[in-house]
């Protein structure tokens, strides 16, 4: 445990749960003044007032990110608290799979507004922020479905490819202004979102995954830390994949 990140403020999307909890616990730890984003406002308390408990400072917002006039609102909330917000982690994200001639156009859109527009509307009013201050760190949790697609996620895979390709253009716009934008493409991490697989899906999975692990959320969120640290200033507009070898 160091102190890598004191004195800087961080938003989480998604972080009431899963990857998104534990990347904020992760910022803490180091040190950051953590924004716990998710449309639950209990539980966003909730995560947050775990870190305080632990000498650490967090606090709890209800935002939908599918909503820019909201986010825009939380957002300009923090900002009046924290004066300044160095580093934005997108992770809100969802799945509704289904083969495609199954796949409704709601089960579409849901999914691309939630994963992409969310990135979008959060990214947009965030790096307004990170010119003014003429520093910022984006990094935005993909999916190695992005990469490799996957039958049964066309609208999802989709997404996270749209993500990867979002990033890579705003890592463009932002270089000069000494903000980097970088994505994280993890592979199979034991959360909710996988929890609800069938057994037998997960053991085939796991039969693929070279390391013959599922990945923690401790395991995205280190490599968080390192994108957002100084450690990364020089790397902008990739794609990490952290996925134990399942996509080499
Ligand atoms: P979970 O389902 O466990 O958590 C999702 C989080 O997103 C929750 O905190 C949820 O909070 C929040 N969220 C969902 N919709 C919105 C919204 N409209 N506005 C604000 N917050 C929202 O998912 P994981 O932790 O598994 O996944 C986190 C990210 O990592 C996602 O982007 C996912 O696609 C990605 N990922 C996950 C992998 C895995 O194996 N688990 C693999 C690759 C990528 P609430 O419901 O309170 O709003």
């Amino acid at each position: 445990m160091g102190q890598r990140f004191q004195n800087q403020v961080v938003v989480v999307t998604g972080a009431t749960r899963g990857i998104g909890k534990e990347i904020a616990w992760a910022f803490a730890r180091e040190g950051a003044t953590v924004a716990v984003i998710g449309r639950n406002a209990q539980l966003a308390e909730e995560v947050a007032a775990d870190i305080r408990k632990e000498g650490h400072r967090a606090e709890g917002f209800s935002c939908d990110v599918t909503n820019g006039k909201n986010v825009e609102e939380i957002i300009n909330k923090i900002l009046d608290k924290h004066k300044s917000i160095d580093i934005l982690v997108n992770n809100a994200g969802m799945t509704k799979d289904n083969l495609l001639l199954r796949m409704s156009e709601a089960d579409w859109d849901s999914v691309i507004t939630t994963n992409l527009k969310g990135v979008f509307n959060c990214t947009k009013v965030l790096s307004k922020v990170m010119l003014k201050a003429r520093k910022g760190k984006i990094i935005n949790i993909a999916s190695i479905i992005g990469i490799t697609g996957n039958a049964g996620q066309a609208n999802y895979a989709a997404s996270k490819a749209g993500i990867i390709g979002f990033s890579k253009s705003v890592a463009r716009e932002l270089a000069s202004r000494n903000i980097t934008v970088n994505s994280v493409a993890p592979g199979y991490i034991q959360t909710d979102m996988t929890g609800k697989l069938k057994d037998q899906v997960k053991e085939e999975i796991l039969k693929s995954i070279p390391q013959g692990r599922f990945g923690t959320p401790q395991d995205v969120a280190q490599v968080c830390l390192f994108l957002a640290s100084s450690e990364a200033d020089y790397i902008t507009g990739q794609t990490i994949v952290v996925d134990g070898g399942l996509a080499i």
